[in-house]
């Protein structure tokens, strides 16, 4: 692939221009990270493994009419995607209460959250990704409250149409984060990743952890199992890869 100008390095991804204006270049690396970056390994083939799941996860979406930024994957761990100007927010949905919510919140780990919950992160690790509100997003002049309407519709229907798929596979969508940004026209497209890097995904009998959080656990021999679990149940075998 013709990358030319590395545009950003973020902690997992490196994001490249092309020959055409409207495209840009992702590298899924293989590094993993947690707490802010603050940790960092590497872990061989996860950029493509992450890659591989995302642009899956991307089509099944589009097939659904959520519209994403992704093009094609041209190598494991490449795809092309529409150039997006992101928005700085981290849109999370959950559907069973973990992690954040029950340190910050009384809520019992394991409680099912009927409607889904949706969240909104201010990203950015300087600020460790404070919680939002409308008035703020409006206030930091991030969005305005159309563009949070959309934010909020889209997200709830990507859980709609994710929960089945992970169920089909054997495996309960817990929770996740979307991060979406505007093309040249100003559409609204969802973009970054879905992989399990950022969703909590468990085994729907064991309830065993198939995502990034048994690296924030500590269990980092652990992970990349996890992560192939997910591709090999996601991945039909015609359309493996790795
Ligand atoms: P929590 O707020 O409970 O830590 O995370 C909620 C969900 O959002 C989890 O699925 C987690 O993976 C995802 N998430 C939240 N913040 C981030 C982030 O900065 N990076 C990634 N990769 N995922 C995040």
């Amino acid at each position: 692939m013709d990358k030319k100008e590395l545009i950003n390095c973020g902690k997992v991804k490196s994001v490249y221009t092309t020959s055409n204006d409207d495209e840009v270049i992702i590298e899924f690396r293989d590094d993993i990270t947690a707490g802010d970056g603050e940790r960092k390994e590497v872990m061989s083939k996860k950029g493509s493994y992450n890659a591989v799941i995302s642009s899956k996860i991307f089509k099944v979406l589009e097939d659904e009419g959520v519209e994403t930024q992704f093009i094609d994957l041209p190598e494991t761990n490449v795809m092309l995607a529409k150039k997006l100007e992101m928005i700085p927010i981290e849109v999370i949905v959950r559907n069973i209460a973990t992690g954040s919510l029950v340190r910050k919140y009384p809520i019992s780990e394991g409680t099912k959250l009927n409607p889904p919950i949706v969240q909104m992160d201010f990203k950015d690790d300087e600020y460790h990704d404070p919680m939002l509100n409308d008035s703020l997003i409006k206030a930091l002049g991030i969005a305005s409250q159309e563009e949070i309407d959309i934010l909020t519709s889209k997200a709830l229907k990507i859980n709609e149409i994710l929960t089945e798929f992970f169920a089909d596979a054997g495996i309960i969508l817990v929770d996740f984060k979307v991060e979406f940004g505007k093309d040249s026209e100003g559409n609204i497209l969802l973009g970054d990743e879905i992989s399990p890097d950022g969703c909590r995904l468990w085994d729907s009998e064991t309830l065993e952890m198939l995502d990034k959080e048994l690296f924030r656990k500590g269990k980092d021999s652990e992970v990349m199992d996890a992560y192939v679990e997910v591709y090999n149940r996601i991945i039909p075998d015609d359309e493996k890869v790795i």
